[in-house]
């Protein structure tokens, strides 16, 4: 396999013009080093200080490393994060307790598990992928600058320009949003990349279980487990992380009274992650005690606002990639890998317009063109995360997951292989080979056999 500086050096190069990309989180810096090996002279702008953790299941599934493959970045990842081989799903097949109290000392409805191969993935915390991506883009050859809030301040058809807070403009010729899910990344009065999809339906949160209070727990996984419990309320994934801690994220919904009676907040969606784990049958009562305490005093939740949304994602020289550009639901642990995608796409398909191969209307027709193509080559592939979200909330859906899959795992290939599927992305081929396939058949997806 290519190293970074091996594949920067074979694959072909162009004067890209300046590119500004802002967020480094895993979008921003995959687009970055491509960008940047294409020929681009790129500045990325971040406005946290690294390392940093945010709210993810950390799983980096097979089609988000092949994608980093195509930058020379695969192979080290793989070397950072812990094997994943397999899910084991906890599904909620009776009808849910009313409150966590009530739990605590009874013996939950014992469901057993059922088991998911999957083809290929890593577990990794985003404090070290997101740290190591950066440094893999300042040896690509990008500008980093950090901690820095960028704000789009003025647009044209020849240039777009930004301001991080020092009241000097800097104009550059394309724009990559990759703020996720919080940023802010425009002045009032500049034009928004609207809301197809205005933010809705369930909250994420997460946090780090130390190795210590996972043993005080006895909540051990299986080397390669990812464990899911999925109810009616929303689901929680945990895997183990390279130092033995435990990643535990949550997806779940708001507006309906938590376990606790509390509404909509930080505090209910908590409960509701505790009711969902307490639930599955998977503590026993000593456990689930623990379980219980560990969420009142020692977890540090980072929570998001409600995830699923979808926007405009290109305008004139701007374009959103990441969950800037939108978000179907963490559950099959998507994103990062939609992310990673993205960011190559867009930055063979903007080596195209600078070629003079896709000009209709020039460069400043860019964003508008990128917004026609960009969701169509996942398209499928969020169809079928979408699905399958909205069904897990059926109980009858559960149940029949629960005793199919437990019966016949491979019932589930036909989704994890099409999942574990992406474009193919080719390390060395020319800018025509690799973005031309894409533009000709309006991103058409590339499965690999
Ligand atoms: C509960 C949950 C579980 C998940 N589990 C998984 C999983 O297991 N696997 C998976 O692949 N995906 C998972 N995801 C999804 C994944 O976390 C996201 O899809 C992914 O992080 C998107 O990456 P991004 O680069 O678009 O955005 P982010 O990673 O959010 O990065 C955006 C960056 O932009 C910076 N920024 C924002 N505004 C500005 C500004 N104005 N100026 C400068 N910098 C700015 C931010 O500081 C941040 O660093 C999960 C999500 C949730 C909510």
């Amino acid at each position: 396999m290519m190293s970074l500086a091996e594949s920067g050096s074979s694959i072909e190069t162009r004067d890209l013009g300046k590119v500004a990309i802002i967020g480094a989180g895993v979008a921003g810096c995959a687009a970055a080093i491509r960008f940047a090996q294409r020929g681009a002279k790129v500045t990325l702008f971040e406005r946290s200080v690294f390392p940093r953790e945010k709210v993810c299941g950390c799983c980096l599934g097979a089609a988000g490393l092949a994608a980093l493959d195509a930058i020379g970045a695969g192979e080290s990842v793989r070397d950072l994060g812990l094997p994943t081989k397999f899910f084991r799903g906890y599904f909620q097949v009776t009808k849910a307790s009313s409150a966590v109290t009530q739990m605590v000392g009874e013996k939950a409805s014992r469901v057993p598990p059922v088991r998911i191969p999957i083809r290929e993935g890593i577990a990794l915390s985003r404090a070290e992928l997101d740290q190591h991506l950066l440094t893999l883009a300042i040896e690509a050859g990008v500008e980093v600058r950090q901690p820095c809030e960028a704000t789009i301040v003025a647009e044209s058809d020849k240039s777009v320009s930004i301001d991080i807070g020092t009241g000097s403009p800097e104009a550059f010729d394309l724009m990559v949003v990759a703020a996720g899910l919080t940023g802010r990344f425009r002045q009032r009065d500049v034009a928004d990349l609207r809301w197809v999809e205005t933010p809705n339906g369930p909250m994420g949160l997460s946090a780090h279980m130390s190795r210590d209070d996972a043993n005080q727990i006895d909540w051990i996984l299986e080397s390669g487990e990812i464990q899911m419990h999925c109810g009616h309320d929303g689901y929680v994934g945990i895997v183990c992380l390279p130092n033995g801690n435990l990643d535990i994220a949550a997806a779940v919904h708001p507006g309906k009274k938590g376990a606790s009676g509390e509404g909509v907040g930080r505090m209910a969606i908590q409960m509701q992650t505790l009711a969902l784990l307490l639930d599955s049958g998977l503590f026993d009562s000593s456990q689930s005690r623990k379980l219980e305490h560990w969420f009142a005093e020692a977890a540090r939740w980072q929570t998001t606002p409600p995830l699923r949304r979808r926007r405009v994602s290109g305008r004139g020289r701007v374009v959103a990639i990441g969950d800037a550009a939108g978000y179907v639901e963490p559950l099959t642990g998507e994103g990062m890998t939609w992310g990673i995608e993205s960011g190559l796409v867009v930055a063979d398909l903007w080596a195209l317009y600078r070629l003079g191969q896709m000009t209709p209307n020039g460069e400043a027709d860019f964003g508008a063109n990128w917004d026609r193509r960009a969701v169509k080559f996942q398209t499928r592939r969020r169809h079928l995360c979408r699905w399958v979200t909205g069904m897990v909330r059926y109980r009858p859906a559960r149940w029949l997951a629960c005793h199919g899959l437990r019966r016949a795992h491979w019932l589930a290939t036909p989704f994890t292989r099409s999942l574990a599927n992406g474009p193919r992305f080719d390390a060395t081929s020319s800018i025509h080979r690799t973005a031309m396939s894409f533009a000709d058949a309006s991103l058409r997806t590339h499965v690999s056999s």
